[in-house]
């Protein structure tokens, strides 16, 4: 009996059972599933431990778009130098694939610049976008296109991201660009580049083509308490539909920033909220990726705020008790989800520096 044969018997009884069993296999592929994705989209929920995403399920009393992720992991997110990572190393890791010290942007412990994956996929004439509901030049967004010892060093991420050809980016942090020290306005040297540089979510969901600089904030956006719509489900809209115009494929990072703020906070409904946003923007590309069949997604955090657990919680009401271990982050392992080409790769536990691994070997760059 064939090889070919021995698979389609196997397939059958599989489909019977799947059918029994009621779940979906996705379809009998006898041909090599090393596919690579054209399109990566990595998502960023800063400090988003396991608890967070549970508590924006309780509340939101409805399934999160990260529950439809058919592959789930655990990353380990310890710094070079601490058990417990900050956004700035955990960031390095994430983007680079080397583990730095805290505080650090896209250097290691020496201070050399380390090549990020946006920068890979860039440098392959693939396009590259960064969106957060921080400032463009906080820490997360930062590692993927600055190079600076300290995450403190704004205005000098903020001029990092003049030495990039970077295609889209939208976030807070105009004053970085504008109001600076040294007395350039980033802003006039984005447009005498050639990017358009606009400063309000109204104008920059209407942009039809070319790079974007989208500023939406002077600093940081506002909480989803205080009125930030729907800033990054639009932001993640406009920068995916932007992007996908190049047909070499792009590289996409969202952050949603605040969840952090939120633990450090100890503020639950502060987290929930932003969780939720979050997820919105994830259901943004799972949406593109769906229909796309060539992308893929990775949703996963730096590292979990607050030590939060839910130690009571009513699902049919919507509501958890929360508690809190501390202000600051935690050590503990935050999940991994993943759709589309290569997406089982990121199953298992492993290290925060394998995320930027895996995209990297699949997107062949
Ligand atoms: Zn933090």
């Amino acid at each position: 009996m064939t090889r070919r044969r021995i698979c389609s018997r196997m397939c059958v009884s599989l489909m019977i059972i799947s059918i029994l069993i009621g779940i979906s296999l996705g379809g009998c592929n006898t041909t090599p599933k090393e596919i690579a994705p054209r399109n990566v989209i990595l998502l960023i929920g800063d400090g988003m431990g396991v608890a967070q995403v549970y508590a924006a399920m309780t509340v939101k009393k409805d399934s999160l778009h990260m529950e439809k992720f058919p592959y789930v992991g655990l990353i380990k997110t310890s710094s070079a130098d601490n058990y417990v990572t900050d956004s700035g190393a955990g960031g390095t890791a994430l983007a680079t694939g080397h583990k730095t010290k805290n505080g650090a942007i896209a250097v290691d412990t020496a201070g050399n610049s380390l090549k990020s994956i946006l920068q890979y996929a860039m440098d392959a004439n693939l396009s590259g976008g960064l969106v957060s509901t921080s400032s463009i030049t906080h820490a997360t967004p930062a590692s993927f296109l600055a190079h600076q010892i300290s995450r403190a060093s704004y205005q000098d991420i903020a001029a990092d991201f003049l030495k990039t050809n970077i295609d889209v980016f939208i976030g807070g942090g105009l004053d970085d660009f504008s109001k600076r020290d040294d007395g350039r306005d980033l802003t006039v040297e984005l447009a005498e580049k050639g990017y358009t540089v606009l400063t309000s979510m109204d104008a920059i969901v209407t942009h039809e083509k070319g790079k974007l600089a989208g500023f939406t904030a002077p600093g940081h956006n506002p909480k989803m308490l205080e009125g930030r719509g729907n800033m990054l489900p639009d932001a993640t809209a406009t920068a995916i539909r932007l992007l996908n115009q190049n047909p070499k494929g792009f590289f996409l990072m969202v952050e949603g920033s605040q969840i952090d703020w939120g633990g450090h906070a100890n503020d639950t409904e502060y987290i929930v909220t932003e969780t939720i946003d979050f997820d919105e923007a994830v259901g943004i590309a799972l949406e593109f990726a769906r229909k796309d069949k060539n992308t893929l997604v990775v949703v996963t955090a730096d590292h979990e705020t607050g030590g939060l657990g839910l130690n009571q919680g009513n699902i049919v009401d919507g509501t958890v008790i929360a508690a809190y271990t501390t202000e600051g982050h935690t050590g503990v392992m935050v999940p991994v989800f993943a759709y589309g080409p290569g997406a089982e790769q990121f199953t298992g536990v492993y290290e925060n520096t394998g995320i930027f691994h895996k995209i990297k070997k699949l997107m062949g760059l």
